[in-house]
């Protein structure tokens, strides 16, 4: 069965995996705090991101560039002047709405009343600080509303210092900020998020081509990642919709409790940054061609995904509950790699001997793996309980294992058991957990 909004959202606050942010104080909507659970969670998925576009490529490296940059990036990136929303007011109500997300453009969808919503107003959805103690204009910064923009102005550093021929990447992983007229749906759409992004930077004439080669190889790694196939979609977006920067977009969709909802755009953004960076730096950004001694600006496609989106969507996939011998069990079925905790220690009781030989065991496989001891309750409570937060294996220390230096380890999915020597373990799990592409 599949989970609906308010159980995953439960199952946030009661696991540890996502709690609202400032909570002792009511909560603040505009961004979550992510709790052990879900900490962990978060940083595989971008840790799986970085391998699959980092590691395992020869061609994209990676950057960590600054949240807070001149203002001039994003008067340059066009930020600054089109990034906005159509914003109504309700004069009833006084709610402020997302023009383009009204079902009725006439109808105020908080308080139902007719006839009361404004003019549409354009709401930049930068958010901005000051620098330094005084706050004028000329010390003004925006929060970046995307990682793209730091991937651009280091465009030249990164390709002189690595020396990088034509076509690669540059990736990076980290946190934006949007004023989101309406924040919502959970750790969906929020104020404060992270984000996952590469520029791939190619001949012009090549555009189209790597173009489809992305939405292609980002479409088969939420797959690879175990999403269900059918909960995910390509959609082209339509001419109208485009970005101010796009010559043509591509949304990764997934099945939401709601409806298709975007986890990744693929866009092909031209060479619109490159060319609008190099006018307002007057830096020659140009790509200098050895062999023909030409100069061009590259073209760029850009897959970018929300971190905290895709982790959520994950959560949602992964969510089950079935029926075993007569009880229900609830289990994610997060693949092993995402999973918060790759397996639990769990000594059979509290007894003294079976605690002390539990710890041997998690001192073993605690350099390699995420694990939990969990000590109280039944041991079929335990087990329930592991199921809930997707830990794929559980390994318990019984008394048969003060005498055979073994242990029964449990699988999460088909709930069989193997007995394994601990002189075997870290083989048997290296088995297990052995990386594919
Ligand atoms: P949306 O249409 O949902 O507002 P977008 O098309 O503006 O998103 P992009 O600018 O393409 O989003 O950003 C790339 C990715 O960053 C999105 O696909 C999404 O996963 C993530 N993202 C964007 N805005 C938010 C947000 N407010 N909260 C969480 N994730 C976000």
């Amino acid at each position: 069965m599949p989970a609906d909004f308010d159980t995953i959202v439960n199952l946030s606050k009661t696991r540890g995996i996502v709690f609202p942010s400032s909570d002792i104080y009511g909560g603040l909507r505009s961004a979550y705090d992510y709790g052990p659970l879900g900490a962990n969670l978060l940083r595989n998925v971008k840790d799986q991101w970085w391998r699959s576009m980092v590691q395992m490529r020869g061609d994209i490296v990676g950057l960590d560039s600054a949240i807070l940059q001149r203002r001039e990036v994003w008067q340059a990136s066009g930020h600054e002047e089109v990034f906005s929303d159509p914003m109504v007011e309700c004069s009833e109500c006084n709610s402020r709405l997302r023009l383009d997300k009204l079902e009725d453009p006439d109808q105020c969808s908080v308080c139902g009343k007719r006839g009361t919503l404004g003019a549409p107003k354009e709401f930049n959805l930068m958010l901005r600080t000051h620098l330094g103690p005084i706050e004028t204009d000329e010390n003004m910064v925006y929060l970046r509303p995307e990682t793209a923009q730091g991937i651009f102005i280091n465009y030249e550093n990164v390709r002189r210092s690595q020396r990088l021929k034509l076509p690669f990447g540059i990736a990076q992983v980290g946190k934006s900020f949007r004023n989101e007229i309406t924040p919502g749906q959970f750790v969906f759409r929020t104020r404060e998020f992270e984000q996952m992004e590469m520029e791939f930077f190619c001949r012009p004439e090549d555009a189209a081509e790597w173009f489809d080669y992305w939405v292609k190889a980002r479409h088969q790694w939420y797959l690879d990642l175990g999403m269900t196939s059918e909960n995910l979609q390509i959609r082209t977006h339509a001419d109208d919709e485009l970005s101010h920067y796009s010559a043509g977009t591509v949304d990764v969709e997934y099945k939401f409790p709601w409806g298709w909802d975007e986890l990744e755009g693929i866009a092909n953004r031209s060479d619109f940054d490159l060319k609008q960076h190099a006018e307002h730096s007057d830096e020659d950004l140009r790509y200098l061609d050895a062999e023909t001694n030409e100069r061009f600006f590259p073209h760029v496609i850009e897959p970018a995904a929300g971190a905290t989106r895709t982790a959520f969507a994950f959560l949602i996939d992964a969510y089950h509950k079935e029926e075993v011998n007569g009880e229900e069990r609830v289990v994610l079925r997060l693949d092993k790699r995402l999973a918060p905790y790759q397996m639990a220690v769990l000594p059979l009781s509290k007894k003294e001997d079976l605690v002390g030989g539990t710890q041997q065991v998690a001192d073993l496989l605690r350099p390699l793996y995420q694990l939990e001891v969990d000590v109280t309750q039944s041991i079929g409570k335990r087990y329930r309980r592991q199921d809930e937060i997707g830990t794929p294996y559980c390994i318990t220390y019984d008394f048969d294992s003060l005498d055979d230096n073994a242990v029964t380890v449990r699988d999460r999915d088909t709930m069989l058991q193997d007995r394994v020597s601990v002189d075997r373990l870290v083989d048997y799990f290296a088995e297990r957990f052995a990386p594919t592409a």
